[in-house]
């Protein structure tokens, strides 16, 4: 029985797309890359307790940079450190994926780690007068990717 459920778990990783279980955007608590590293802004980015932070430069729907809690341990509050400086010093890479990918290949990516474990979700905006562009609408994590597997089983039971 536990490898039936672990195929339908995979069989729904093929089915399921990015958009449907991603962690909405106005949902993702990211820092502005005008921001600075004081204390009060380190404060609210350890109350979060989040271990990646989206970094974005203008709107919310533009990231241009990943925060890892872990890149704050030389960081001085008192030196008022700007989060532009880190994220240049760093340059963590960006996974962006389509909105309609599914999770089997979310998953692969993953797994082979090079962009780590988090992806930014884009669609194609097309409503406007201009050109049609990318936006990101939301994230998926490794966490969120197996935590499906996991209600899949449960289901299928
Ligand atoms: P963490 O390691 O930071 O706890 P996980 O990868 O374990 O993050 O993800 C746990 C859940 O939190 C997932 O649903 C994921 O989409 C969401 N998540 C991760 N980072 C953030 C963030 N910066 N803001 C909002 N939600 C987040």
């Amino acid at each position: 029985a536990d490898e039936q459920n672990i195929i339908c778990g995979a069989l729904e990783l093929h089915r399921k797309t990015a958009k449907e279980i991603m962690t909405p955007l106005d949902d993702v608590f990211m820092l502005n890359i005008e921001s600075c590293l004081n204390f009060n802004t380190i404060n609210e980015i350890m109350k979060q307790g989040y271990s990646r932070i989206p970094v974005f430069e203008n709107e919310r729907t533009n990231i241009v940079s990943m925060l890892f809690i872990k890149d704050l341990a030389f960081i001085d509050p008192d030196d008022n450190t700007p989060l532009r400086t880190v994220s240049n010093y760093y340059q963590n890479a960006l996974n962006f994926v389509f909105e309609d990918t599914t999770l089997d290949t979310i998953f692969k990516e993953f797994k082979e780690g090079n962009k780590g474990h988090m992806a930014f979700i884009q669609r194609i905006n097309s409503e406007g007068e201009g050109d049609p562009f990318y936006e990101v609408v939301g994230i998926v994590t490794l966490e969120d990717v197996i935590e499906e597997l996991i209600q899949a089983e449960i289901v299928d039971e």
